[in-house]
């Protein structure tokens, strides 16, 4: 199945958003006639249809379109998976880093796939928390592997150019399930994620 790049936008959907950052520009003090604003109500529903795009994308038929029988049972890792979301109790950017792991069960999945739906819930409103979860019980509903583990770490622009303004604070989330429960194969994952394989 093919995913419609969302360059293809919904018209409707864009003028009704547009027409929003309108008013959102002007209550802000803005003046929508000047130069440099005048496109920026289009160009900010754009960007915003964009990266909420998620919604619209099924993460478990894009895993299952590349799944292949494999009698592999070892540990398989993708780490340092590029990251950004928004957060949405302020719909400002969070954005870090995606580890990801799991251990087979006789299939296995193609790996661009796991930044793929990395993508697919981090363009959607999200809380850190529930985007780990989401990417965790995708794989391990769609995949049915032996164990899987997710970590995020990331830092949030609300939290960094608001609020307490932490600038420097990473949240670090993470969830296992099956053979990552258990402590050695934790263990062995973290060391994995955290070492310098140069
Ligand atoms: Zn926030």
């Amino acid at each position: 199945m093919q995913y419609k790049n969302f360059e293809e936008y919904n018209i409707e959907v864009t003028e009704e958003v547009k027409d929003k950052f309108k008013s959102i520009i002007s209550g802000i003090g803005e003046d929508l006639d000047r130069d440099g604003i005048v496109k920026t109500p289009e160009r900010a529903a754009k960007a915003m249809l964009f990266l909420t795009q998620g919604y619209h994308q099924d993460p478990a038929e894009i895993l299952k379109g590349a799944m292949f029988k494999e009698d592999y049972d070892d540990m398989v890792i993708v780490k340092d998976i590029e990251l950004y979301s928004l957060c949405e109790h302020h719909m400002l950017p969070f954005f870090g880093k995606a580890h990801i792991a799991y251990i087979p069960n006789g299939h296995i999945v193609g790996l661009s796939k796991l930044p793929r739906i990395v993508d697919v819930f981090s363009r959607r409103l999200q809380v850190q928390e529930r985007l780990t979860h989401d990417i965790l019980e995708c794989i391990n509903d769609t995949l049915k592997p032996k164990g899987v583990a997710v970590v995020i770490e990331a830092s949030h622009m609300c939290m960094m150019m608001r609020g307490v303004q932490k600038q420097n604070s990473v949240t670090t989330t993470s969830g296992f399930r099956g053979q990552f429960e258990k402590i050695e194969t934790r263990t062995e994952f973290l060391r994995l994620i955290t070492a310098d394989l140069g």
